[in-house]
């Protein structure tokens, strides 16, 4: 079947803040083949291309000029596997969440952590996904992406990716490369990583001493539906800013007038703050105007109440920078992809 464009579509069940906002043009890609359709349409119409996954980590701000493509295409296989390692390919449009339970029901481990992470695996290098301790970094084989300059196939390896933070390559070139599919190195001998605050404890409150991945898995996903909005109950990005990492120098000097801030060292010196204690500080959480808002639990996350616009959304935000940095010396960045 070749590729669906339809125009004037309402994205708003297309993202997960739930803003309204209008795509020029749309369509869905189920293949590699759609995909390079979905670019020869766009240089015939001279009109841009944005692709998009489960819309888990965008800000649309105004209605979308362009052709949206979102990744439909669907498949898992183990495509290597010896004594030590098993590597299994997705292609990018598996919803990450159900591929991360696939691999578990295969006997696979190390993507545990990651349970319950909304959106695409296609979209999952761009921000180097983490949670509880483990990033997609740690357990990255290789991926394949369309140079959409050239119409070329690239193999990626972990070092092309030039993984960092909540960062990558492709997150400062997000108009060239298009995931198409990942590979991850998994193992059927586990190696869980407990460490993360609240996830042994979980463990231990529910008598389990030896866990296996899938109790990891099931104490992870409840501990972040305590904790986290639902967005199709309430909309909203996740984080909608990274953790800022600063200088010794200026922890040190926070510490003197917050001796309540909590920091974590990073392996070149320099400190790691949760940026969602500085915003509650500040005395941002719950804070509502409009429709746009900071959630009453997770001060890290901006919520939209139903109506708000992606830019009611993106002035919270600008605020909420604007009172840290004066408050604290400490540049807060969005998480999101802002459009
Ligand atoms: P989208 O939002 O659709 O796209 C994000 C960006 O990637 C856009 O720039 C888009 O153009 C680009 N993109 C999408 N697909 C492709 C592709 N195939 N090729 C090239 N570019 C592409 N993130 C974490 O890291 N850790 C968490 O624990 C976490 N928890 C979250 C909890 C909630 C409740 C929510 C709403 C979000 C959370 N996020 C978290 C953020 C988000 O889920 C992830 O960043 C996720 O990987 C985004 O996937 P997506 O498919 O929704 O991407
Ligand atoms: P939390 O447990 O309340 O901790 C607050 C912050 O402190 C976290 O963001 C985390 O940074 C940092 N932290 C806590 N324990 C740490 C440790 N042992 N070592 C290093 N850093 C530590 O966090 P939360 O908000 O409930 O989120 C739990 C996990 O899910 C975190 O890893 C978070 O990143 C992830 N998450 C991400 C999103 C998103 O949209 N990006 C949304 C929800 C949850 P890190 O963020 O660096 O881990």
């Amino acid at each position: 079947m070749s590729l669906q464009v339809q125009s004037a579509i309402s994205l708003k069940p297309f993202n997960t803040f739930g803003v309204d906002v209008q795509a020029r043009l749309f369509a869905e890609a189920h293949s590699d083949d759609d995909v390079r359709e979905a670019l020869a349409y766009s240089a015939r119409h001279d009109v841009p291309l944005l692709v998009i996954g489960g819309g888990s980590n965008l800000l649309l701000s105004a209605d979308v000029q362009s052709l949206v493509v979102r990744m439909a295409s669907r498949g898992i296989r183990i495509v290597h596997e010896d004594c030590l390692e098993s590597i299994v390919e997705a292609e990018a449009g598996e919803p990450w969440h159900p591929f991360v339970q696939s691999c578990l029901e295969l006997g696979l481990a190390g993507l545990e952590n990651l349970s319950l992470i909304p959106g695409t695996v296609g979209a999952a290098p761009m921000q180097n996904i983490g949670a509880y301790g483990v990033e997609i970094k740690d357990v990255f084989h290789s991926l394949t992406a369309l140079d959409r300059e050239t119409g070329e196939l690239r193999e990626f390896s972990l070092q092309d990716c030039a993984f960092g933070y909540r960062d990558s390559v492709f997150k400062h070139q997000v108009a060239r490369w298009l995931i198409l599919r990942v590979r991850f190195k998994l193992s059927r001998v586990a190696r869980l990583h407990l460490e993360y605050g609240p996830v042994r404890q979980r463990l231990d409150e529910q008598g389990i001493d030896r866990p296996t991945p899938f109790d990891v898995s099931r104490a992870i996903c409840a501990i972040r539906s305590e904790k986290l909005p639902d967005p199709a109950m309430l909309g909203n990005a996740g984080s909608f800013f990274k953790n800022p990492i600063i200088t010794a120098e200026l922890y040190a000097t926070i510490k003197q007038q917050h001796p309540g801030v909590v920091g974590y060292p990073q392996d070149d010196g320099r400190v790691k703050l949760a940026a969602g204690w500085l915003i509650e500080q500040a005395g941002w959480k719950g804070y509502r105007d409009g429709d746009a808002g900071v959630h009453k639990l997770q001060s890290l996350v901006l919520v939209n109440y139903g109506q708000a616009s992606g830019l009611q959304l993106l002035s919270l935000a600008r605020r909420i920078q604007t009172d840290i940095a004066e408050r604290f010396g400490v540049e807060l960045e969005m998480e999101p992809n802002l459009y």
